[in-house]
């Protein structure tokens, strides 16, 4: 019987993946999550209700509208599967502990926060600010970390980010002057950025918000290496090095959060055991 509750887990996160496809393609444009109802983005018109079943609707209509045939983004079903398979993941390792329920909103927040930053490079509040809250206020389940490693993880992840935003900032505006403002920001790293790693940090501690951050970088440093090569061969007009575009930082830091959640713990186990010589 144990296999019901992560199917159940499932079921539920097809359509809460569903509803994460609307509030990471509406709130980073201020736009209400309920209002228009879902509508087709070639002809406008409502989408009929028996249309909208996560992942089936869109296989049996095969990617196309009912009403004009335009073809309807495969982002839909591939967000609704991807929820729906993190959501039974986190409960066949956690349940019955009500920490299978931490975690499962912990992948719905990273997971919609991937889709806006890698869609609009924006990161809404609505998923890092009011992320934050309910992380905080979902550690006094047992189970997981509790209110005060929350608290402390949430200042943490904050602080780490906007220290290395400030002193990237000051390093690059140093190598290449021009840089920022030819990406188009002010600042080497966006204030979505840091109110994400508040957020992260909530949900995942100290220790996790440090792992979060360098896996994360690690990633960002590897993606802009590649980019810049080919840049950096070609100098721009003005004469400095270029060093690729912009990134979405939002993408890393969730990949190093879902990888800091799920094996954190052994990871860091690991790391005091065989580097620092700390039996664990
Ligand atoms: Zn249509």
């Amino acid at each position: 019987m144990e296999w019901i509750a992560p199917i159940l887990a499932g079921i539920f996160g097809l359509l809460t993946g569903s509803f994460l496809n609307v509030c990471s393609l509406r709130w980073p444009i201020d736009e209400s999550v309920f209002r228009p109802r879902s509508r087709c983005q070639r002809c406008k018109s409502p989408i009929f209700w028996l249309d909208m079943i996560p992942v089936f609707s869109w296989l049996f209509l095969r990617g196309r509208c009912r009403n004009c045939s335009g073809s309807i983004s495969a982002q839909y079903p591939l967000v609704e599967a991807g929820m729906a398979l993190m959501w039974a993941a986190v409960f066949a390792l956690h349940w019955p502990s009500p920490e299978a329920f931490r975690g499962a909103i912990f992948m719905a927040i990273i997971f919609g926060i991937s889709i806006s930053d890698a869609r609009f490079y924006v990161i809404p509040d609505q998923f890092s600010v009011g992320g934050t809250l309910v992380g905080i206020l979902l550690a006094v389940l047992p189970g997981g970390i509790d209110v005060v490693a929350s608290v402390i993880g949430a200042v943490l992840g904050f602080s780490v980010l906007w220290f290395v935003g400030i002193s990237g900032t000051w390093l690059i505006k140093k190598i290449s002057p021009h840089r920022l403002e030819r990406v188009g920001v002010d600042q080497a790293m966006g204030g979505g950025d840091i109110k994400m790693s508040m957020m992260i940090g909530a949900f995942v501690g100290v220790e996790g918000i440090a792992l979060t951050v360098f896996i994360a970088s690690a990633l960002a440093i590897v993606i802009a290496l590649a980019q810049s090569i080919p840049a950096a061969l070609a100098r721009n007009e003005d004469g400095d090095m270029e060093m690729g575009g912009l990134i979405p930082f939002g993408v890393f830091m969730a990949g190093g959060g879902a990888i800091s959640y799920v094996w954190g713990d052994a990871m860091i186990a690991w790391y005091a055991k065989s580097l620092l010589g700390v039996a664990g």
